[in-house]
């Protein structure tokens, strides 16, 4: 897969819980480090949910993005190689994290700290053309974070009623941020996932959502697929557990279409339509 032209930092968001935003995560960053480009995963989960699926310790006192995050070290001593391939690594989340939620809040520069942890000179170091970070599902400190320190917003969109309730809240967050703190910042990408082809809710969901966001939407549909659901109880991605499900070669196929549009894109990122005025 081709490199992108600049290094992208995208944010996996969306507050509504279990829509797949750790499962994209983690199988887009596994299928571009397995096709030739260097990637880090930011777990900004309490939960730990991308550090067990990629086979990273995150028991309590490993050095995590919690202690980056206030500044008591830096990112790249809390980096980790991945299982699931030696172009992977990924910054853990410990339960510490649970916290800083409201540690934050007294915090100077509060909404700048993982921007701050992710300088340009550390992913230097760290040699990696992607970013990505995967939030807890809420719009709390932890989620401005993350949309603060990223030009890039990418959307898991579950297949199923209510998938579309909520989002409205989320594009105004991520309006705010960009008018106050992050002018760069913009949705450039919409997945959906657990697409089920044999319920018609799933292909009205589908079209609804491209009408709403055009191209911005990738082609490439996730289908609800048992293996990418049993991939993370063996602490490995789907790409690893059975590299030729349809669950591990729609991930490849939707990393495919991320990185053809990041090898398009000029200075600044922005390729994607935008997404004002929804
Ligand atoms: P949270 O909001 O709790 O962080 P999330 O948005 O990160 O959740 P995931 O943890 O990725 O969502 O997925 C939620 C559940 O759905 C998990 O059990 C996961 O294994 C399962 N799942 C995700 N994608 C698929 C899929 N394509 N097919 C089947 N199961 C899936
Ligand atoms: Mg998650």
């Amino acid at each position: 897969m081709p490199r992108p032209a600049h290094r992208r930092v995208l944010t996996v968001a969306n507050q509504k819980g279990g829509v797949g935003k750790t499962t994209s995560t983690v199988n887009l960053a596994a299928a571009l480090a397995l096709h030739g480009v260097r990637v880090l995963v930011v777990d900004l989960d309490p939960q730990g949910n991308a550090s067990t699926a990629l086979g990273v310790e995150h028991r309590a006192g490993t050095p995590s993005v919690y202690e980056a995050l206030l500044g008591e070290i830096s990112l790249l001593e809390a980096a980790a190689p991945s299982t699931a391939s030696p172009d992977l690594l990924c910054v853990p989340a410990t339960i510490d994290l649970a916290g800083a939620e409201i540690e934050l809040v007294s915090m100077v520069a509060r909404e700048q700290r993982l921007k701050q942890a992710l300088s340009p000179e550390v992913l230097d170091e760290l040699r990696v053309d992607y970013v990505f970070i995967d939030c807890p599902p809420s719009l709390g400190l932890l989620t401005v974070n993350a949309l603060v320190a990223a030009e890039e917003v990418l959307i898991p969109i579950q297949c199923e009623y209510y998938a579309l309730e909520g989002l409205g809240q989320l594009l105004s967050n991520i309006d705010l941020v960009r008018s106050h703190l992050n002018p760069r910042l913009h949705v450039s990408t919409i997945l959906l996932t657990m697409y089920d082809g044999r319920t018609k809710l799933a292909d009205q969901v589908t079209s609804e959502v491209r009408q709403h966001f055009g191209n911005v939407a990738l082609r490439t549909v996730i289908p609800r697929s048992v293996k990418v659901s049993e991939a993370p109880g063996y602490s490995q991605t789907v790409l690893a557990y059975d590299p030729g499900s349809r669950g591990s070669m729609s991930y490849v196929d939707a990393a495919r279409e991320i990185a053809l549009r990041g090898a398009q894109m000029g200075p600044g990122g922005t390729a994607g339509a935008e997404t004002n005025g929804r």
